[in-house]
């Protein structure tokens, strides 16, 4: 690394609403336990916004339905990364990826930003979309995420993307803890302020549907969206059967069809699902001990599945667990992915 100066903050790290004041460049972890930034990897990719997306390793959540848990879950759970890259060349290879002739005839029209978490790296990503524009000023820039940033990360956010895309994974608060081990306060607040106040940089808001998991937060979560403006996008998201999830069945097309069926009733104009539908597993449907800790059937399961896989602290919550840096979540191998 040579000129490290724009990653100061990181010195005591608040970019997120764990907000653990960790010193990141001196090799001190907080929740995500990330230290300097890291690239898992970058690709053209043709699902929309097209675009040359950049996959930032790490995450300050620990999602227990993860498909990218071999990134998300770096530096406990990696796979090949490609590690350290400065931002300069980075940015050099988005913009000549974006203006091959395979990005042009793909229509890749921006730089997108996932993960892992790409909130976690806000200092090193804002570099990387300085150093574009420099070469090609007016480069379009997404922006993936979870939505658990401050808002001072939030407002900085939307300084620079172009476009937005949000995930909710749910409404209720122990729903998203037993799912994710972190709060959805802060999540609903952001995704409130992008709706009124950002509409415009918002591609949509995105909701994975867990089947007896999440299933009952459709309702409240579009009712919410809804009164915030109506026409706002929402794309529901099949669950596919991944990470600490691994039994867990897949979201049937009937269950997608009904999510949308409740947004419009909500009076969504704008929602519709994607994903591959129906892949079959088994649910867990005994939580012993689980409604010592979580009131609705949701939260239970998703309990039940985060004890099986090593999570002992409930209700979950990251920010506050003593465990959070021997975390058996994060090291978690699925015996299948889908
Ligand atoms: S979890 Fe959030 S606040 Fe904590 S070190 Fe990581 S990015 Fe910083
Ligand atoms: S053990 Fe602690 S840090 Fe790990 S998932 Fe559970 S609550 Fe979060």
């Amino acid at each position: 690394m040579n000129d490290i100066s724009y990653l100061k903050e990181l010195e005591s790290c608040e970019l997120c609403e764990h907000r653990c004041r960790v010193n990141r460049l001196k090799g001190e972890t907080g929740v995500c336990r990330v230290t300097t930034p890291v690239v898992a990897s970058a690709q053209l990719h043709p699902a929309p916004p097209e675009s040359y997306t950049v996959f930032v390793g790490g995450c300050n959540y620990k999602c227990l339905n993860c498909q990218n848990w071999s990134i998300s879950q770096y530096p406990d759970n990696a796979m090949t990364l490609r590690g350290w890259m400065a931002p300069e060349k980075l940015a050099k290879e988005c913009i000549s990826q974006l203006h091959s002739s395979f990005g042009q005839l793909m229509g890749a029209d921006r730089i997108f930003f996932s993960g892992g978490e790409a909130t976690i790296h806000l200092p090193y990503i804002e570099k990387i979309v300085e150093e574009a524009r420099k070469i090609k000023p007016g480069t379009k820039v997404n922006f993936d995420t979870n939505g658990y940033m401050t808002e001072k990360s939030l407002e900085r956010v939307l300084g620079f993307t172009t476009s937005i895309t949000y995930d909710i994974k749910a409404y209720q608060d122990e729903v998203h803890l037993a799912l994710t081990g972190a709060s959805v306060k802060p999540v609903l607040r952001n995704a409130e302020y992008i709706g009124k106040y950002a509409k415009d940089k918002l591609w949509e808001y995105r909701i994975l549907v867990i089947p007896g998991i999440n299933e009952e937060e459709i309702k409240p979560l579009t009712d919410f969206i809804a009164r915030i403006d109506p026409a706002l996008p929402v794309c529901f998201l099949a669950f596919r059967p991944n990470h600490a999830l691994e039994d867990h069945p897949g979201a049937d097309q009937a269950l997608m069809e009904r999510c949308v069926e409740i947004a419009r009733e909500s009076g969504l104009q704008l929602a519709y699902w994607s994903g591959h539908p129906g892949i079959p597993g088994e649910k867990i449907d005994s939580f012993p001990g689980m409604e010592d800790y979580y009131l609705s059937k949701g939260a239970r399961t998703a309990g039940a599945y985060a004890r099986r896989a090593g999570c002992h602290t409930h209700p979950r919550n990251c920010s506050t667990c003593s465990l959070n840096q021997h975390c058996q979540i994060k090291r978690y191998i699925p015996g299948r992915s889908t």
